[in-house]
């Protein structure tokens, strides 16, 4: 029997395994099939507090990793498939192993929704992004394209104007589904132009692997052209990585995973950090703070189930 196993390793999974295992808890932790998360995939997070020169997310992944295994977190690379948390103790199959366990924190994380189309993969990190706040800085002066028509493609294209010298949001209707206060700042802004009724068909890029533009299709008209571009931001929407909890605690109409301000989900002793519970910040470093706040949940809630708790600890 566990006393607590975490899923996923990236900000908020790791930060709950380090409070855990300094908790004397000895976490087991699920690495899931993207270790480290989407702070990988970014070049560098000049944002995260402590690296004024920043640091690039695969370092930060391993830091986070060692500081983990430094005070004896069991990191383990599995993926949980199935779980069972209808009663205690809960139970996670693994693709090799079976676990049993007082707590869970749930850290899967979120995916961006991707294009799929021809090069996008290609120029991930080249000037295909999934995070302004993260990458808008690289593109000081440069021209940037933005896919989607939502409030994160509007209030993103709205802050990568303080950088590039020109915004273009390619959105697959002739309207936008972003809130009017949005649009408006949109609308008023010179930096930002629009392209309406298109999709991207494929990713262009040079010899230096860099991004020069994007193939797109008119869906009215069906007429392709090529649009030149330094860069392309995709906004079209997170899909969070909750299939396997489908019928075991509660998600939103998203699949996002619905917990109090504690962290807590609607199972007592499953807890959920992170982007796979937060739709709106999103970061490594409320992830971290999250994932902070569920390993002391978790260590409170073990502590009462026992009847080791330190009076008035977490109230
Ligand atoms: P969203 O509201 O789901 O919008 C996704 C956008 O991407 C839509 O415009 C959609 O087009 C487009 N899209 C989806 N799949 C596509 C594809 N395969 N190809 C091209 N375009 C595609 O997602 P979001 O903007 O990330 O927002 C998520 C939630 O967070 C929303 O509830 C939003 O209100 C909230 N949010 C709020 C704020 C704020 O209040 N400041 C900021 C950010 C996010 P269609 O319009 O045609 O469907």
């Amino acid at each position: 029997m566990e006393n607590i196993v975490i899923l996923g390793t990236g900000p908020a999974g790791l930060t709950a395994a380090i409070y855990a295992a300094r908790a004397e808890l000895a976490p087991i932790v699920l690495k899931g099939d993207q270790p480290g998360g989407q702070v990988t995939i970014t070049d560098i997070l000049e944002n995260y507090p402590g690296f004024p020169e920043g640091i690039s997310g695969y370092e930060m992944y391993q830091s986070f990793e060692n500081q983990a295994l430094r005070f004896g977190a069991k990191i383990i690379a599995d993926t949980a498939i199935e779980v069972d948390f209808k009663s205690p103790p809960f139970t996670i199959k693994t693709r090799d192993q079976l676990f049993q366990t007082k707590t869970v924190i749930i850290a899967t994380g979120s995916d961006p929704r991707k294009l799929n189309v021809l090069g996008e993969k290609e120029y991930i990190g080249k000037g295909v992004s999934y995070c302004a706040t993260c990458d808008g800085f690289f593109f000081k002066n440069k021209k940037v394209a933005v896919v989607g028509g939502g409030d994160s493609a509007v209030e993103e294209g709205l802050f990568l104007t303080r950088f590039a010298s020109s915004v273009t949001i390619i959105h697959r209707r002739d309207r936008l589904r972003a809130n009017p206060h949005l649009q408006t700042r949109a609308n008023s802004n010179k930096k930002m132009n629009f392209i309406w009724n298109s999709i991207v068909t494929e990713v262009i890029g040079d010899k230096q692997s860099r991004v020069t533009g994007l193939k797109l299709q008119n869906v009215k008209s069906e007429q392709e052209n090529i649009f030149e571009t330094d860069g392309v931001f995709v906004f079209i929407g997170h899909i969070p990585n909750t299939q396997i909890f489908k019928g075991q605690i509660d998600l939103d109409e998203r699949g996002i995973i619905i917990t109090d301000r504690r962290q807590r989900t609607n199972v007592p002793g499953v807890f959920a950090a992170g982007d796979v519970q937060d739709p709106i910040y999103r970061q490594a470093v409320t992830s971290a703070g999250a994932g902070c706040m569920a390993a002391m949940e978790a260590e409170k809630f073990i502590a009462e189930q026992e009847g080791t708790a330190y009076p008035g600890k977490l109230e």
